[in-house]
């Protein structure tokens, strides 16, 4: 059985399990951000469509889910803005009516979220994860390198528009890169913006796997004090555990993972619930043919797809 639209599961720190569903092509998004896993983007954009036929994603989804995997989120993620597909809240009521045993998240820029389809759609969701990496103009232009038409005052009221009235559980992703948005100044008026994002709360991320740009630096652990001081960040979420996947081509699966997001051995291996060496061998031949490069990062040897998805 081979999957197009989904894919995983993903282990996450705070989403637990998470099935992801990819409803846009490599690489589709509004931003191109600078640390970016999934490598520049292609196609850059503030069109709804529909990027990937939706009949689609809905039978991937039944077929997945059907037999009742043991998973905690289905979650929209993967080559680009998940709210740049225009049948996003359909597939989330769908994923809600027919396996209601599974929570919906959505991982998001939320520079669509001044339009009010694009919030129905995301209110949906049980969790929705927004990136926010920026509170002025040019420290967005830098990190985040959005579509010319995009403006981030009008991003930031939609966002705190959504958040004054949903339901669900809101977290604010601040991604830092040292020396672009983690200064005092940039920092403050971060602050600034999330109080107008109410019961929002807010994780910090820094790199740790392969980004688009290799300029991109993780801050120094005094100014990471000093971002927990000012931005309140918390941390949460149940450990990663393991479900069985559904069948089909193990390379093809591996693959398909780390096109999405560069993995690590023992990320693949605790994700597919599998042992170290067992996905060693898998990745062997992948790396030797050529789909597949390895490289060391801080936290380990990351495995990173050469080629994208087709667009
Ligand atoms: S990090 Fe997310 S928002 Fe930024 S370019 Fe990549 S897919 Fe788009």
């Amino acid at each position: 059985m081979t999957f197009e639209y989904v894919f995983g599961p993903v282990p996450s720190r705070r989403l637990g399990l998470s099935l992801g569903v990819d409803l846009v092509r490599h690489k589709t998004c509004s931003l191109n951000c600078v640390y970016c896993e999934c490598g520049p983007t292609t196609r850059l954009t503030l069109e709804r469509g529909e990027y990937v036929p939706t009949k689609g994603a809905l039978e991937e989804l039944d077929r997945f889910l059907s037999p009742g995997p043991q998973l905690d989120f289905v979650t929209f993620s993967g080559s680009g803005e998940p709210t740049l597909h225009q049948g996003l809240g359909q597939v989330a009521r769908h994923v809600k009516a027919r396996h209601p045993a599974y929570q919906v998240a959505l991982l998001t820029n939320a520079t669509l979220f001044s339009r009010p389809d694009v919030r129905e759609d995301a209110a949906e969701a049980h969790v929705v994860m927004a990136s926010l990496d920026a509170a002025t103009p040019g420290v967005f232009s830098t990190v985040n390198r959005p579509h010319p038409a995009l403006d981030l005052e009008e991003m930031i009221r939609g966002l705190a528009e959504f958040a004054a009235g949903y339901q669900g559980e809101l977290w604010v992703e601040v991604f830092l890169v040292a020396g672009v948005n983690d200064t005092e100044a940039e920092l403050c008026a971060l602050a600034r913006v999330l109080t107008r994002i109410p019961h929002a709360r807010v994780v910090i991320n820094t790199l740790d796997r392969p980004g688009s740009e290799p300029w991109v630096e993780v801050p120094e652990p005094r100014v990471l004090a000093r971002v927990q001081e000012l931005l309140c960040a918390r941390t949460l979420g149940p450990p990663a555990g393991k479900v069985p996947g559904p069948g089909g081509g193990e390379g093809e699966r591996f693959l398909a993972f780390i096109r999405r997001r560069p993995a690590t051995v023992e990320d693949l291996a605790r994700a597919h619930g599998m042992e170290i060496e067992k996905v060693r061998d898998i990745l062997r031949p992948l790396v030797e043919g050529g789909s597949v490069v390895m490289e060391e990062r801080a936290r380990g040897v990351f495995y990173r797809a050469l080629n994208a998805p087709a667009s």
